[in-house]
């Protein structure tokens, strides 16, 4: 059994979804096809009360103080933290 644990930036639940079927995607035909295929992400941050924003979208919107929180930098981050086999 194999296991692939990306990690994704501050993007959206849709994105993160969306990753995961890519993966699934890409993994065709390769040694990782069939694995399970797992993506981690954390929520953006606030600039101005460092509350956590539920991502949705380009634009958060702050629960604690109504600002508007742009996608951060490294919303695009996509990285591969751990291929396992079992
Ligand atoms: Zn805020």
């Amino acid at each position: 059994m194999l296991r692939i644990v990306a990690e994704v930036g501050p993007l959206s639940e849709g994105s993160r979804l969306s990753v995961e079927f890519y993966l699934g995607l890409l993994s065709r035909g390769t040694l990782a096809e069939g694995a399970e295929i797992k993506v981690k992400s954390w929520p953006p941050l606030c600039p101005q009360c460092k509350q956590e924003v539920e991502p949705w979208g380009t634009n958060h919107i702050c629960p604690g103080c109504g600002n508007v929180v742009p996608l951060p930098p490294g919303g695009e981050y996509l990285g591969l933290e751990s291929v396992e086999i079992e």
